[in-house]
């Protein structure tokens, strides 16, 4: 599987990991078998959340990574309506609870909320000194909110913002990844399959896909973590798992990526950033 550095953290972290929203849908036996099936396949970026199933989805995770966990990395958001100092801290406690763990490798906001940011700051890198997270980040994080984010920060750096990334919704490429690669944040994209239904392709984006004899779903991946862009697709069936994590291996020429690109062009201008 191939890996890079996770920004500043000397991590070096698979391109294509898992997200788990909605898996508690699937049977909970398979949703477990799929998450550990997904590690063993080298996808260990494990995404998860205090919203999704209101918890089901972090018990879930933690069934799945009990006995793994030392080579998972994983990472979980915290509610911007829980985002106060205390209410992050207890916030963390509970996720930790339902994972069945002692830490967790990433805890992100989950989107900018109400509280002050400077808080909620606080309160992240209070969950780094008492070691409940090794690192902190935010998740649907436009540059403007980041900016708010870098100023409220005193012991700890942004490792991670993850945003929407999919053929459909390139716009984080004009403002967010350039901003984030300056500050050496990572940037994990969230819903590389737009949650659904890829685009339809054209012809000439069909033989690309033919030449490398991948899916459609194999090529938009390869494409999405081009540049380094982490990519954490949702599957919960083994066949999925597969093709998502061979997905990484797939060398695309700078023809194939001129023709994706162009096929799939990003916003002509700027526009809100787009989120789930
Ligand atoms: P997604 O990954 O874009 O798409 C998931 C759908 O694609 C599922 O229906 C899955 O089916 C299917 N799929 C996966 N691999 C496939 C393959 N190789 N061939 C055909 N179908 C395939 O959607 P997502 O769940 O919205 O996004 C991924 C993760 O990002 C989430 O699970 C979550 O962890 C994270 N996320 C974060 C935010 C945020 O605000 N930070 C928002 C949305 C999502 P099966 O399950 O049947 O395999």
């Amino acid at each position: 599987m191939k890996s890079i550095p996770f920004a500043f953290t000397g991590e070096v972290l698979p391109l294509v990991g898992q997200g788990t929203w909605m898996i508690e849908k699937t049977a909970r036996d398979r949703a477990v078998e799929a998450i550990r099936t997904g590690v063993d396949l080298g996808m260990t970026v494990i995404d998860t959340a205090e919203m999704y199933g209101d918890g089901i989805v972090e018990e879930i995770v933690g069934e799945a990574i009990h006995d793994i966990r030392d080579r998972v990395f994983l990472v979980s958001k915290v509610l911007p309506s829980n985002a106060t100092y205390d209410g992050i801290r207890r916030a963390c406690d509970r996720s930790l609870k339902r994972l069945n763990t002692g830490y967790l490798d990433l805890y992100l906001l989950h989107w900018p909320g109400a509280h002050p940011i400077d808080e909620t700051i606080r309160g992240l890198e209070s969950l780094v000194a008492s070691h409940h997270t090794r690192f902190i980040g935010v998740s649907n994080f436009d540059s403007k909110d980041l900016k708010g984010a870098l100023q409220a920060l005193r012991n700890e750096q942004l490792a991670c913002n993850q945003v929407l990334y999919h053929l459909g919704d390139r716009g984080i490429e004009r403002r967010v990844i350039p901003f984030c690669e300056r500050r050496r944040i990572a940037v994990m994209g969230y819903s590389p399959f737009g949650h659904r239904d890829l685009p339809t392709f054209p012809a000439s984006v069909n033989q690309i896909a033919l030449r490398h004899n991948c899916t459609h779903r194999q090529l938009a991946l390869a494409f999405l973590i081009r540049n380094g862009v982490f990519a954490i697709p949702k599957a919960s069936s083994m066949e999925h798992l597969r093709e998502n994590a061979a997905a990484a291996n797939i060398a695309l020429t700078p023809e194939d990526i001129v023709e994706i690109a162009t096929a799939f062009p990003m916003p002509s201008r700027d526009a809100p950033l787009g989120m789930i």
